[in-house]
């Protein structure tokens, strides 16, 4: 099946895995709302650039995942400016990296609110409309932390296992309205969350930055290699076509054989 003419709203996409979404959308011919934070100039650039590389509608929105409300009215804005969203791509994140004593409370509700909630309240907004359509995709990015556990990122690991469980719970809740619900979970890939998790993890365990690129992150995927945004950008267009209609509530690993291991 064709995905042209389908509208997606991807959270967290203007940068990193979520702009890979949003490229590889839009490359099927998808309409994409982009959101996430950054410098202004850029964002207008890749907005524009998706409608004029790929011909699609492409509009911003400055939601803030932290904000119910404002996430409310990014699937509105969505719907307004597309007729409606068919696929909500769950993809905001960030990351915190400390012993749990130390772990302060403000980075916990934030993290968990981002990585978790953020969630809840776009599926919240956006299923009465696939409900109204009778077709709808919701992909949420977790990570190989919703399967298995790193020290020092107890609120992350928390959140990922959270959204795994929320998105089990939605794919039964909409199993018989043609909506699927689905996580992708991927090992390291190089983007400015991994990059900026650096000097606290060298902290924690009390490493070099060498060792933390090679022990802590490499060293965790069989492969030995990261994986690429666009590798598992790929998987939720699979995810989104009529192939896939069967898989729902499922976690596909796209991690480099880390939680095989
Ligand atoms: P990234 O830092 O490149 O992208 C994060 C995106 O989220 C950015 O667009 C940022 O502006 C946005 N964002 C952050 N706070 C926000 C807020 N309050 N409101 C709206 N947008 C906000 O990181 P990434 O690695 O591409 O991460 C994307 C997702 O992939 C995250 O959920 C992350 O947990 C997950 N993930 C990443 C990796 C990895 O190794 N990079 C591995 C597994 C899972």
């Amino acid at each position: 099946m064709t995905l042209k003419g389908k509208n997606a709203v991807v959270t967290g996409s203007t940068s990193g895995i979520g702009l890979a979404y949003a490229k590889a959308l839009a490359a099927e011919g998808v309409n994409v709302l982009i959101n996430g934070f950054g410098d202004k100039d850029a964002i207008e650039a890749e907005r524009s650039g998706l409608e004029t590389t790929f011909g699609v509608k492409a509009v911003y929105s400055p939601a803030d995942m932290t904000k119910p409300a404002e996430i409310a009215g990014m699937i509105e804005t969505g719907t307004s400016a597309f007729g409606s969203v068919d696929i909500l791509i769950n993809n905001a994140g960030i990351q915190y990296v400390s012993p749990v004593e130390e772990f302060p409370d403000d980075k916990w509700n934030q993290i968990i609110a981002i990585n978790l909630s953020s969630a809840f309240h776009a599926i919240k907004a956006a299923v009465p409309g696939m409900k109204k359509s009778g077709w709808g995709r919701i992909i949420s990015t977790a990570s190989a932390h919703s399967l298995v556990a790193s020290p020092f990122k107890s609120a992350y690991v928390t959140a990922k296992h959270g959204l795994l469980g929320l998105t089990k719970t939605v794919a039964l809740e909409v199993a018989t309205d043609k909506i699927t619900a689905n996580c992708i979970s991927p090992g390291y890939v190089w983007t400015p969350l991994v990059e900026k998790q650096i000097p606290d993890t060298m902290k924690a365990r009390n490493l070099t930055r060498e060792q933390v690129m090679h022990d802590v992150l490499l060293e965790a995927q069989p492969t030995k290699e990261f994986v690429t945004s666009e590798e598992v950008a790929a998987i939720a267009v699979f995810l989104c076509s009529d192939a896939a209609a069967q898989i729902t509530g499922a976690n596909i690993s796209v991690d480099g054989g880390w939680t095989a291991a």
